[in-house]
């Protein structure tokens, strides 16, 4: 049962097969049994089992609804009443917060069962998901590696199958990395199409919800239920509600039923195959690619020239939106106070020392410094008019293609603690999904094969990156489903799952 989809697990539960409680039960047991991986910060089986029995009873009247009745874990940077709502950070290691975020009140009136709260990078910082208080979660591929970040729980957790979906946010890669290195399925919507309300805020102007499962198709379902305009996010986007299945499994343009994808341009950016890139991830990307092209698509090369200012401009507006984010932890209005101060000052100082962890207060350092008086012209004000020139050349190689794809990642996961002291470096392997977010555009991740045969990283997942233009998530997990509709990378699971 654990290795089922949504759409059959909602088959399960339609045909009393299985209830909504027993179906909570069975994961929640293989949570408790995969405690090895810390996927996860906080369970309760009562809240849980609480939820699942109200779904019984709404499917026992008849009154289900697609989701009715699901399981699904929550990053821990959404607030949830009842669970505490951490971001990964000894800051709010205690916090329980009076309100749903949007994303989980929305799935929740859907009848989604939450499952608990999954670890992360410390406000969603880091590719790694070793900046965690709550510690390092271990990629369930190889026990050995990182599962990716900042959204690291959710992906370990979908990836060894102790739920079935999960929530992430992607700032600057934190769904699609951690997906691309876990072998599962992660979609960043256009941003804006998530409400921001609720989600530990990060970096405002890039911080993007999006769920992660193992399958297009599961993601598509979650998304109808979570996307919507909010009110109450000053950023959300005011269009009408869409379904998000209404492509999968229709051709593309032509009539060929052999080449679903006849007539789709697919853009591979040549920036995104040049050095850097390693020759294991490349192989399994040029296999995917063949596969799309034996479906009836057609490559052709396109430009993002400013792709390597990605990084440095990303890591100057990130910091500095996150320094003015994180100014709201004080100890006074939430989260940890030191025990012992002198004055107000020194109470401010010494909770923010205390409650932060390294990575966080780097970040905080390096966006009051670009912020600050004399460097915001020089740093802030420059990375903004370049992120505005990375946009307008994904509009340029739109000119030529319907989608872009590439790799999510240079390299398959990594060892844990191999980058956890060099900052730098982890800042380098985000080379290949900062431009999608500094640009707002919508991207996810598909598994497309593993590192090389016979050598240590043969059962490290690599993910395929697909690229579209604003709002077109529909089509772009109509690609996927494609993929996977003819493939079998997004079925297998871990050694033992
Ligand atoms: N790795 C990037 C960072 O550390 C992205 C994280 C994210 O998307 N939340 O900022």
């Amino acid at each position: 049962m654990h290795q089922k989809s949504l759409t059959e697990l909602r088959a399960a539960l339609d045909a009393k097969t299985l209830s909504a409680v027993e179906l909570a039960q069975l994961f929640l047991q293989r949570i408790e049994a995969a405690k090895n991986l810390n996927a996860f910060i906080s369970v309760d089986h009562d809240l849980t089992l609480a939820q699942a029995k109200a779904a019984d009873t709404l499917i026992a009247k008849g009154e289900t609804g697609v989701l009715t009745g699901l399981p699904i874990a929550h990053k821990d940077v959404f607030v949830t009443r009842g669970w505490t709502s951490t971001a990964g950070s000894k800051m709010l290691a205690n916090y329980t917060s009076p309100f749903d975020a949007t994303v989980v009140d929305r799935l929740k009136n859907a009848g989604v069962v939450t499952l608990g709260k999954t670890n992360m990078d410390e406000f969603a910082m880091g590719s790694s998901n070793e900046n965690s208080y709550f510690g390092p979660v271990k990629n369930p591929w190889d026990l050995k590696a990182v599962p990716g970040g900042s959204s690291g729980g959710s992906a370990a957790a979908v990836a060894a199958r102790l739920a079935p979906a999960a929530t992430g946010t992607d700032t600057g890669g934190s769904i699609r990395q951690p997906a691309s290195f876990t072998g599962i399925t992660g979609i960043k919507p256009t941003y804006g199409r998530v409400s921001r309300y609720g989600m530990i805020a990060f970096a405002s102007s890039l911080d993007q919800g999006g769920p992660m499962a193992r399958s297009a198709a599961d993601c598509a379902l979650l998304l109808n239920a979570i996307a919507s305009f909010d009110p109450r996010d000053s950023t959300s986007l005011q269009r009408e509600d869409e379904d998000y299945t209404r492509y999968l499994g229709q051709r593309w343009s032509g009539d060929d039923a052999a080449k679903p994808l006849a007539g789709l341009r697919i853009g591979l950016p040549k920036e995104f195959f040049g050095e850097g890139l390693s020759a294991e991830v490349r192989s399994a990307i040029d296999v995917a690619l063949k596969q799309y092209e034996a479906l009836g698509a057609t490559l052709v090369e396109v430009s993002l020239p400013k792709t390597e200012l990605s990084i440095p401009v990303y890591y100057i507006i990130a910091p500095a939106e996150a320094s003015s984010n994180l100014s709201r932890f004080d100890g006074v209005r939430y989260g940890h106070r030191a025990a012992e101060y002198t004055d107000l000052l020194d109470m401010y100082k010494k909770s923010r020392a205390e409650g932060f962890g390294p990575e966080v207060k780097r970040r905080i350092l390096v966006g009051a410094y670009v912020l600050s008086h004399g460097y915001y012209d020089a740093y802030y004000l420059q990375a903004q008019k370049i992120r505005r020139i990375i946009a307008q050349d994904f509009q340029e190689a739109f000119n030529h293609c319907d989608v872009i794809m590439g790799p999510v990642a240079p390299s398959v996961a990594w060892n844990l603690g191999e980058k956890a002291d060099d900052p730098v470096q982890m800042y380098l392997a985000d080379i290949y999904t900062l431009s999608i977010s500094l640009a707002g555009l919508p991207g996810m991740s598909v598994p497309c094969g593993f590192g090389a045969a016979g050598s240590a990283h043969s059962t490290r997942p690599v993910g395929l990156q697909i690229i579209g233009n604003y709002f077109n998530e529909a089509r772009l997990l109509q690609v996927a489903d494609a993929f996977q509709r003819a493939s079998d990378w997004h079925l297998q699971s871990p050694a033992g799952v």
